[in-house]
């Protein structure tokens, strides 16, 4: 039996945003970074959300790959709030971390979840509408993610206007964040014809229009068209499940003495070398979105090489490094670390999903190779 799984109500479109003073909350908790309140967007959301009648509290200590203790800090402050409604405003750390702590207050309340919504900022990790929550074990240097059907947000307003500020690198880091999702969901070993059609729909919008974001971040087609492919990616892999480029992005992130990785730059330079690995299993599927996509091939091995290559020249025609030794990852360092990342990457969450089976000694190669 298959099962599709969309319970988030979708708001889209320039000005979507309106819409949230609707929601008729009486004590709203804003949970963002420390930009969302320096360039004024959260201030600005509060006070839309005080014309509507609610009190609002804004918790903007959210940081990239949000950690545990961020979360436990978000939680202490629920706690003395007492929010009816939740609102994370940002970037997928922001919308993990409204997750999590959200989910957490709840079960410690005894009255569950208040109302969570999500307003994204960045084109790009789909949070807002999947029952995925990455968190940061700092100490241990690991990610993990969560996944829970609860963690699902109960609203999402997907209002473009809120990327136009999204600077070109983060852009297009987010952006092949989507790419990754989608190709990641449509290969799954849990893939279906519903799940096939968000993903192969979110590639497609990636392939016209993430160049066109990253050149003209006020070009509004586009960033609506990227913000709306990255909640169907969202949709795709929150059913299908995704695989190891982010079994490998989650255990490299934050890993290294360089500091942490962006997720999406890390998939990014993982993507054209697992595409190689998985092709063994499934160059047919591979070879199918080659086709949709318009690239060169008349055999499955043809196209799935066309796709490849794509996606290498679209990496490099985003500025995106293509190894991590070029991210400026030290040798000695990498090798002290392979077997170990190794290891927890085959431990991830995601590799289950993974179209390949695959193993300690196939993850130290690909590692190799993306070294
Ligand atoms: P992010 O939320 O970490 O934000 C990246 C940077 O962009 C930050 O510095 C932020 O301040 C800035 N930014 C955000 N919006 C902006 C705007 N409108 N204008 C200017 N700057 C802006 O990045 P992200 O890629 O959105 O999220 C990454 C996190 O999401 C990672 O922890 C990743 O593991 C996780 N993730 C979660 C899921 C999920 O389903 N829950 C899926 C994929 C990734």
């Amino acid at each position: 039996m298959g099962q599709f799984l969309m319970s988030t109500r979708i708001y889209t479109g320039e000005a979507s945003l309106e819409e949230i003073e609707h929601l008729g909350l009486k004590r709203a908790y804003i949970i963002c970074d420390p930009f969302m309140e320096k360039c004024g967007r959260a201030g600005e959301l509060a006070a839309m959300l005080n014309g509507a009648g609610a009190e609002t509290r804004i918790f903007s200590e959210v940081v990239p790959d949000p950690s545990i203790e961020v979360v436990a800090k978000a939680i202490q402050g629920m706690k003395e709030f007492e929010p009816d409604g939740i609102i994370a405003l940002g970037g997928g750390s922001a919308i993990d971390t409204a997750k999590a702590a959200g989910h957490l207050y709840g079960s410690m309340n005894g009255e569950g979840r208040p109302l969570l919504a999500a307003v994204p900022t960045t084109s790009g990790t789909g949070s807002e509408v999947t029952s995925f929550a990455v968190i940061s074990d700092t100490k241990a240097q690991a990610k993990y993610a969560l996944r829970d059907q609860a963690l699902v947000p109960d609203a999402a307003f997907l209002d473009p206007r809120l990327t136009a500020s999204v600077p070109p690198a983060i852009t297009a880091d987010t952006g092949m964040d989507v790419l990754t999702h989608g190709l990641e969901a449509y290969v799954s070993a849990k893939a279906d014809d519903f799940t096939d059609a968000c993903a192969e729909k979110a590639i497609r919008l990636v392939w016209e229009y993430l160049e066109r974001a990253v050149l003209d971040g006020s070009d509004m087609e586009a960033r609506e068209h990227m913000h709306n492919a990255s909640c169907l990616a969202g949709m795709a892999f929150s059913n299908a499940l995704l695989g190891i480029v982010h079994s490998l992005a989650h255990k490299t992130g934050a890993v290294f003495d360089t500091g942490h990785i962006p997720h999406g730059c890390a998939n990014a330079i993982y993507l054209p070398y697992v595409i190689q690995y998985n092709a063994k299993v499934c160059e047919d599927r591979f070879a199918m979105i080659a086709r949709k996509l318009g690239l060169p091939g008349v055999t499955d091995k043809a196209l799935t090489l066309s796709l490849i290559k794509a996606v290498e020249d679209l990496r490099t025609s985003l500025h995106i490094v293509s190894n991590l030794k070029e991210f400026g990852v030290k040798e000695d360092e990498f090798l002290e670390k392979k077997h170990m990342i190794a290891e927890r990457a085959v431990g991830d969450a995601c590799t289950g999903s993974n179209p390949r089976e695959t193993s300690v000694e196939d993850m130290e190669k690909i590692l190799e190779c993306i070294y």
